[in-house]
C-alpha cells in the first residue's frame, strides 16, 4: 500500500488543513475539546490500516482492534463490499413502518437460523446502545403489560460490576459504576441493583493464581440469592454480558456461574437480557456466547460484526412470550427508529452473517486463541504485567498501573500493529482472517507496548 498507480511511491502528503479541523472541531469518543492529535486513515484493506500523521509520517499497520470489533472479517471484504455495491444500486433506504424489503428478510432468517428455535423475533434498530435500550423496554413494557397487576412493580434492572452496555442513559445506567464516572450521574440515571463483579474464569489466565473457583463461585451465588430475596419482586430483568465482559475491564467469569445465577433470576421470575454486542458472531469461540453456559435468554442483543463493521446496525432477538405478553397486555411496542432496518445494513448484514459461520466452522477463533496464548505467555516475564488472559478471539495484558496511551500505542505501532488501550489495559480482538503470522506479530506488539509502558 502507499504505492501510486506505477507502483512508485506518493509522494507525502500532508494535511494541516484536515488536522486543524479535527483537533478544534470534531469531537471523538471520550474526549476533549480541542483533542488530541489522531492518525489519519488514508486506506483500508484486509487487516491492514494506513495511518498518516500530522506531520507526515506514514504506517501501514495490522488493526489489533478490528475496528473497536466490528471489522470482524478486515476491510473491503470482497462478500461485504459486493452485497453493499448490489444494495446501493437498487435502494439504501426506505421507513420500515407499513414497507418490508427483502435484505430486512434475508437477514432476519439468517440470523434465526443461528440463535436458539426459541428466540424467534428480530427488532433491527441502529446500533448497539439502542439496541441494550429496545432490550430494556421490551423487558419494562412486558412487565406493565402483565394481566396480573402485582407485577407492575417490575420496574428495574439487574445487573453486576464491570460491565459494559452503551452510552446512552439506560445503557449507561447499568455500565460499571465506577468505570462510568457514576457519581456525576447520581439522581440523573435511573437507579438499577448491582451485583459484585462475577469472579474470574481461572482457566483463562496465563499467570498462576491462587483462586478457588468452587468456593468463589458459591459464595457469589449467596450473594445473588440475597439480592433476589431483597429486591426480587421489583426487577424486571437481569442484563449481562455474557461469559466476557468487555469495555467495562475485557474480564472473563465461568459460564458454569452465569448458568447458575441465571437459574436464580428465573426462579425469582426476573427475565433474562444477554448483550452479545461484542460477543455474537463467535468471538469467544461458540457462535454465540450463551451457548457455552447452556442458557438461552429472552432477550438478545447483537451489533458490532453483525455488518462485518460497514454500517451502524443493532438486533434485539426475542422469544415470543415477550411478544405475545405486550401484544395482548399494553399492544403496540412503542419504539420504530428512523433507520430501522435499514436495507443497506441488513443486506450486509446477511453477508457477514455468512461469513461468520464460515470462519467458525473452520474453527478460526479457536486456532486464534491458541495463538494468542502461545504470543501473549511471554508477557508473564515482563514487569509491571498483573494478569494476562485469552478467551476466543480475544486477548488482553493487564497492567499493575493505567496505560500512557500514547507510549503504548506508539510501541505497537513501531511493530506494525494499531491498538487502543483503555484503562490497564493492552487488548486485541484480531480481525478473523488475520492469518497465524499477523496474530505472532499482534502478540509481538502487545508485548513490545507492555514493555514501553514499564520502561
Ligand atoms: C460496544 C458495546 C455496546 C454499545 O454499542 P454501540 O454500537 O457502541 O452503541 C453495548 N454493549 C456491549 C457489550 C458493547 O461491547
Amino acid at each position: 500500500m502507499f504505492k501510486n498507480a506505477d507502483g512508485g511511491e506518493e509522494p507525502t502528503p500532508t494535511y494541516p488543513h484536515l488536522f486543524d479541523l479535527d483537533r478544534h472541531h470534531l469531537w471523538h469518543p471520550y474526549s476533549t475539546m480541542p483533542g488530541l492529535d489522531s492518525w489519519l486513515v488514508t486506506g483500508a484493506q484486509g487487516v491492514y490500516l494506513d495511518l498518516t500523521t500530522a506531520d507526515g509520517e506514514r504506517i501501514t499497520a495490522i488493526d489489533g482492534m478490528s475496528s473497536w470489533w466490528a471489522a470482524a472479517f478486515g476491510y473491503r471484504h470482497p462478500a461485504l463490499d459486493a452485497a453493499a455495491h448490489k444494495q446501493i444500486d437498487s435502494f439504501s433506504h426506505v421507513m420500515f413502518g407499513g414497507l418490508t424489503h427483502q435484505p430486512a428478510a434475508t437477514a432476519a432468517e439468517r440470523l434465526l437460523a443461528l440463535t436458539h428455535p426459541s428466540l424467534a423475533n428480530v427488532f433491527f434498530c441502529d446500533s448497539g446502545s439502542v439496541s441494550v435500550e429496545v432490550a430494556a423496554k421490551m423487558a419494562l413494557q412486558y412487565w406493565q403489560s402483565h394481566p396480573d397487576p402485582s407485577e407492575h412493580k417490575r420496574t428495574r434492572l439487574l445487573t453486576w460490576r464491570g460491565g459494559y452496555h452503551g452510552d446512552t442513559l439506560t445503557p449507561m445506567s447499568v455500565c460499571d459504576p465506577d468505570g462510568g464516572m457514576h457519581s456525576l450521574w447520581t439522581g440523573i440515571l435511573p437507579q438499577q441493583f448491582f451485583l459484585p463483579r462475577p469472579p474470574d474464569d481461572p482457566s483463562t489466565s496465563l499467570c498462576p493464581s491462587s483462586q478457588d473457583p468452587q468456593q468463589e463461585n458459591a459464595a457469589y451465588l449467596q450473594q445473588v440469592e440475597q439480592m433476589l430475596n431483597d429486591h426480587g419482586q421489583e426487577i424486571a430483568a437481569l442484563i449481562i454480558e455474557p461469559v466476557v465482559q468487555g469495555a467495562g475491564g475485557m474480564r472473563f467469569h465461568q459460564p458454569e456461574l452465569l448458568r447458575r445465577v441465571v437459574e436464580l433470576c428465573r426462579d425469582a421470575n426476573l427475565l433474562i437480557i444477554f448483550d452479545e454486542i461484542a460477543t455474537g458472531c463467535g468471538r469467544t469461540g461458540t457462535f454465540f456466547a450463551y451457548e457455552a453456559c447452556d442458557v438461552v435468554p429472552d432477550i438478545l442483543c447483537l451489533g458490532k460484526a453483525l455488518t462485518g463493521g460497514y454500517l451502524t446496525a443493532a438486533a434485539v432477538v426475542s422469544q415470543p412470550h415477550i411478544s405475545t405478553v405486550i401484544s395482548r397486555g399494553t399492544g403496540p411496542f412503542m419504539h420504530g427508529p428512523t433507520f430501522m432496518a435499514n436495507p443497506l445494513s441488513c443486506a450486509i448484514a446477511a453477508e457477514a452473517l455468512q461469513l461468520a459461520v464460515d470462519y467458525q466452522q473452520q474453527g478460526v477463533p479457536r486456532r486464534i486463541e491458541r495463538e494468542l496464548r502461545e504470543g501473549l505467555a511471554p508477557a508473564c516475564d515482563i514487569p509491571g504485567v498483573r494478569d494476562i488472559r485469552v478467551k476466543g478471539a480475544i486477548g488482553v495484558i493487564e497492567l499493575e498501573n493505567p496505560c500512557t496511551m500514547v507510549t503504548a500505542t506508539r510501541a505497537a505501532l513501531d511493530k506494525g500493529v494499531w491498538i487502543r488501550p483503555f484503562g490497564r489495559l493492552l487488548y486485541t480482538m484480531p480481525p478473523y482472517i488475520c492469518t497465524s503470522q499477523q496474530i505472532a506479530t499482534i502478540c509481538d506488539a502487545l508485548c513490545a507496548a507492555a514493555q514501553a509502558e514499564h520502561a
